[in-house]
């Protein structure tokens, strides 16, 4: 029988502080060539091993072969210039500086796919890869070429499928798109946001996600989120259209976050990555507080849809803080599981 309330994480995980500066986006790499390659497969079998002992059930790389989980996919194409940078606004939060389009976008060879297939070698858990969203990835970016948020965003849909494709292909189980910017653009994610993700899955056999959160634990997210009230009430605005796509998992934050539990049941139906562990925050929660999380939840999504999950990446978080957070979320879900089988 399969396993109830399968446990994962949203993304990213803390690197090795020889690999890369840790507590830090962006960070750049301490290793080179050769070295760096090597670097990179061992802090991924580290990564791996972490989720393993906490009983993990769908693992990740950890994106420990990425430097951020944008802008590493976009380095990989033609047509976009990362010489030359304007200041922009990301996700109409924070400044700033960003690679430009110059021409037209294409993928030429395979970005993450030997990483997904060295991972899949490691393991015989289910896998979950994530890649940037269509809309996510304009966000972060100055088009001098194209003009049109949406013709862009179609552009990168297209190319998203091929790179999905081949994942399916090494073996990758789940396939996560990361769509942060559907939590500030709603028009945008209506008119075609939600289509072109679903262009980027198109033919895929494999589970798709899409992670909408609100973001890491930095200082430009956590102001953000002072000035959004009591009630987060931005999913309202996208799930109705979300929940008749063909996407089949949602990625949510919810704990400790201000929004109502409630509106899970707009996407009834869905499977739920339910997010049961605060990023922002450098406290371990207690398994208790996960079960509370995961409770409440459970009034709006159905148990054997539930996936327990972080509310997101955990790349800014101590190594040892986010260790907590894996075994937090691990005994949490494990309470559930046995309240549900009595
Ligand atoms: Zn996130």
């Amino acid at each position: 029988m399969k396993r109830l309330l399968p446990t994962s994480t949203a993304g990213s995980l803390p690197k090795p502080s020889w690999l890369a500066q840790p507590e830090t986006l962006w960070s750049p790499w301490k290793l080179q060539d050769q070295a760096l390659t090597e670097g990179r497969e061992d802090a991924l079998r580290l990564s791996l091993h972490e989720q393993q002992r906490a009983g993990i059930d769908i693992v990740s790389d950890g994106e420990q072969s990425r430097q951020h989980f944008v802008t590493t996919f976009i380095e990989h194409l033609d047509g976009v210039d990362f010489e030359r940078r304007e200041t922009v606004k990301i996700r109409d939060r924070y400044e700033a500086s960003v690679p430009t389009v110059v021409g037209a976008v294409a993928r030429q060879k395979p970005v993450f796919v030997d990483d997904a297939r060295f991972l899949r070698q490691q393991t015989e858990k289910p896998i979950k890869w994530a890649l940037p969203g269509p809309m996510t990835m304009i966000d972060t970016l100055y088009d001098k070429h194209y003009k049109s948020r949406e013709t862009l965003a179609w552009e990168f849909a297209g190319i998203l499928n091929q790179e999905a494709r081949e994942l399916q292909a090494a073996g990758v189980d789940i396939i996560q798109f990361d769509e942060p910017a559907f939590n500030v653009f709603f028009d945008e994610v209506n008119d075609w946001g939600i289509a072109a993700l679903e262009r980027a899955v198109e033919g895929l056999e494999c589970e798709t996600a899409v992670h909408i959160c609100y973001g890491y634990g930095i200082k430009a997210n956590t102001d953000w989120k002072k000035t959004l009230g009591t009630e987060w009430r931005q999913y309202e605005e996208i799930f109705p259209r979300l929940q008749t796509s063909s996407i089949d998992l949602v990625s949510l934050e919810c704990h400790n976050s201000h929004v109502p539990m409630d509106l899970i049941e707009l996407i009834r139906g869905k499977k739920v990555m339910v997010g049961a562990i605060d990023v922002a925050t450098h406290a371990i929660e207690t398994p208790e507080e996960v079960a509370n999380t995961l409770r409440k939840a459970l009034q709006f999504v159905d148990a054997d849809r539930l996936y327990p999950c972080t509310n997101c990446g955990m790349a800014p978080l101590p190594r040892h803080v986010a260790r907590g957070k894996l075994n937090a979320l691990s005994a949490g879900a494990d309470i559930i599981r046995r309240e549900l089988s009595t």
